[in-house]
């Protein structure tokens, strides 16, 4: 085939467990699939259009934050303390730019602050109240944590009390997208692992860890217990495979067997490289997934 690959786009809702009803726990998985489906179909509308890797992998991750289904924004898992603190990242393959923000309490889009933080901050990862005072100088306005929390989430926390916190929780979501001038980026935000202690941080603001982009390499976003994902930089891992030469599909097998093997984790990794096309791997029951084949057309899967 002749002439430039056609842009490319790819959504991850999370790698998480699937109770014994074949759902995570927290309802019915359809609204998931469906929820990746359209956050892809919008940000393939922005590919496709000419618009930029890094504003199609923004779009993704704002309307997945905003869908209650994900742990992400509105709808994030608690803390032990009982309420909601986000993470996010966004990288850049271009100009390996990135922004990433952590211990969030009070802003409705994370993904949207990280970007201030790549473009405005000056600096590349702004935590807790210092993130706060950056959104606000932003006009990003304050948003109350307990607009973030949904009934399903308090429940599982009232029905969780005593119990060690969950390392996956489930539900995360990343983009990964390619554009029609070559350049890849990638996004991720998380609410972190259910009943986490306040303060912890997870893989999805490391950049390197939770989430890669560099249009020599690959476009990556990780999900799943974040601990053992940062100790093998399992993002940065996976765009290396795809720059030593293994297809994106190869090199998202590849990350998530040396996750398992070398450190025990649990996740899944979603991959474009530099042709395009798709990866995808998790060690978990599920992940929720969607992706613009060679068509130009929406997939996903659970
Ligand atoms: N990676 C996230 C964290 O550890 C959680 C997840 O992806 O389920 O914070």
């Amino acid at each position: 085939m002749n002439g430039p690959p056609p842009p490319a786009i790819a959504v991850h809702g999370g790698a998480g467990a699937l109770d014994d009803s074949g759902t995570s726990g927290l309802g019915p998985e359809a609204p998931r699939e469906e929820g990746v489906g359209r956050a892809a179909a919008a940000a393939w509308e922005v590919l496709r259009g000419g618009g930029s890797a890094l504003d199609a992998v923004v779009l993704a991750a704002s309307i997945l934050e905003d869908d209650p289904t994900f742990n992400a924004g509105t709808g994030a898992t608690l803390t032990a303390s009982g309420d909601v603190e986000l993470d996010a990242s966004l990288m850049y393959g271009p100009t390996l730019s990135a922004g990433a923000v952590a211990c969030v309490k009070d802003v409705k889009n994370p993904i949207l602050l990280a970007r201030a933080v790549l473009e405005r901050s000056g600096h590349l990862l702004l935590v807790g109240e210092g993130a706060s005072g950056f959104a606000r100088e932003m006009g990003i306005p304050a948003w109350p944590n307990g607009r973030l929390v949904i009934p399903q989430q308090r429940a599982r926390f009232d029905a969780a009390r005593g119990v060690k916190p969950a390392p996956v929780g489930g539900g995360t979501i990343g983009a990964v997208a390619r554009d029609r001038a070559g350049h890849v980026a990638a996004a991720t935000s998380t609410g972190g692992t259910f009943l986490k202690r306040p303060g912890r941080v997870g893989d999805s603001p490391v950049i390197g860890a939770g989430t890669y982009a560099d249009d020599l390499l690959a476009a990556v976003s990780a999900t799943g217990h974040g601990e053992p994902i940062i100790r093998i930089t399992l993002a940065r891992l996976v765009a290396d495979l795809v720059g030593a030469g293994r297809s994106a599909p190869a090199a998202a097998s590849e990350g998530i067997r040396i996750l398992g093997e070398r450190v025990g984790g649990q996740g899944g990794v979603i991959v474009v490289g530099p042709s395009g096309e798709p990866g995808f791997a998790y060690n978990t029951p599920a992940m929720a997934r969607a992706w613009s084949d060679t068509a130009g057309t929406i997939r996903t899967a659970l």
